[in-house]
């Protein structure tokens, strides 16, 4: 090995690094708007709301149209591709009304999982096909980011070699794809919540995962500080017995963390991953107070967690929309303190907010 021949110039690689410390700026995070279709029916189900375009419409418009006070918490916002190119009622687009926000548009990119044969019920993401024109076309409609998800199981047979090493490069490949298009990738290797495994074994297995993802996207010659790494907090299994404190997934997660991602990636942004919206802010909370040296920004990437009580408050009714407005802005709110490590859970802590979010073998 003698020479790396350079994958990206130098202006590239600036304006990569540069969308990537922006999402993640000091008390930032981002919202994962990105539901597919399919995820959007079991949501608005939930409420008694019929899945149609103009109800997902109406939806995604109470988030993008949140006020001002957003843009002190959200650095980015993720979009399926139907709302990429949705307006409000008034006909603005909504990637214009966020991007007036300073609120950076992302874009999901991966087309779903697919199972790997022969396997214990694993998956590879699919979605390589096409996805240099498709990033190219998404950077020119104004995504600066995208994301691509790849799920791992804990069992006593999983995760398989295979399925490590096939995830690992399905998403170095996607990496270096959009990179070469102008595009931040988001690399997440969720590693489901299911099972009852130990907090011990999720951080050894969250350990082995990430250490072979940043071996392949070395191997793919990918800027890393032109990247975020979205993971799943170390936590125990769903149904594990044993409870944990915050503290101490705060620092499984925050060693496995120190163990494996180099401190070139800007960025951390946790998936929330099926935990009540108040635990997953206090996780995050700790995460951000853990006495270990963290080199990277350690905030929030959160579906549900930040859109529950949201979703719960709409119910599909227009008198409704302020009060989801209100419920979105409070988890945006206390997300943006946990990253900072400063929030004080409160009274009204209890309630809605502290309801598990949990959903078996979660698709996206
Ligand atoms: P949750 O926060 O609901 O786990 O979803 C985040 C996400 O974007 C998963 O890909």
């Amino acid at each position: 090995m003698t020479h790396q021949a350079p994958a990206l110039t130098p202006e590239q690689k600036k304006e990569l690094n540069e969308i990537a410390l922006q999402i993640v700026s000091p008390g930032k995070g981002i919202l994962a708007a990105d539901e597919s279709v399919g995820s959007m029916s079991k949501r608005l189900t939930q409420i008694g709301v019929e899945n149609t375009e103009e109800n997902r419409r109406l939806y995604r418009q109470i988030l993008m149209t949140a006020d001002d006070r957003v843009k002190n918490y959200i650095g980015g916002i993720i979009f399926f591709h139907e709302t990429l190119y949705q307006n409000a009622d008034d006909g603005t687009p909504f990637i214009n009304i966020v991007k007036e926000k300073n609120i950076l548009a992302g874009i999901k990119v991966d087309k779903g999982v697919v199972p790997l044969a022969g396997t214990n019920g694993e998956t590879t993401t699919q979605g390589l096909d096409g996805l240099a024109e498709r990033c190219a076309q998404y950077k020119k409609d104004g995504a600066d980011f995208a994301k691509w998800r790849c799920v791992l199981k804990i069992s006593a047979t999983t995760p398989s070699a295979l399925a490590v090493m096939e995830n690992a490069n399905v998403l170095a490949r996607y990496a270096s794809i959009c990179q070469q298009n102008g595009i931040v990738p988001i690399v997440e290797p969720e590693i489901l919540p299911d099972g009852d495994h130990d907090l011990k074994r999720c951080q050894y297995v969250t350990e082995k995962v990430l250490g072979a993802v940043y071996k392949a996207l070395s191997d793919h010659h990918i800027y890393l500080e032109g990247t975020l790494l979205k993971p799943n907090m170390v936590t125990p299994g769903h149904s594990c017995p044993t409870k944990y404190s915050p503290e101490e997934i705060a620092t499984a997660t925050v060693t496995a963390l120190r163990r494996t991602v180099p401190p070139a990636v800007p960025g951390i942004t946790f998936l929330s991953g099926g935990q009540s919206e108040e635990e997953a802010t206090i996780n995050l909370n700790a995460i951000n107070k853990c006495p270990l040296p963290k080199p990277w920004a350690l905030t929030f990437s959160y579906g549900r967690a930040l859109q529950a009580s949201a979703l719960n408050a709409w119910r599909g009714e227009k008198e409704n929309m302020q009060a989801a407005q209100d419920e979105f802005m409070k988890r945006a709110e206390v997300n943006s303190l946990a990253s900072l490590g400063q929030y004080e859970p409160s009274s009204d802590s209890e309630g809605a907010a502290s309801q598990s979010l949990y959903i078996e073998n979660h698709a996206y």
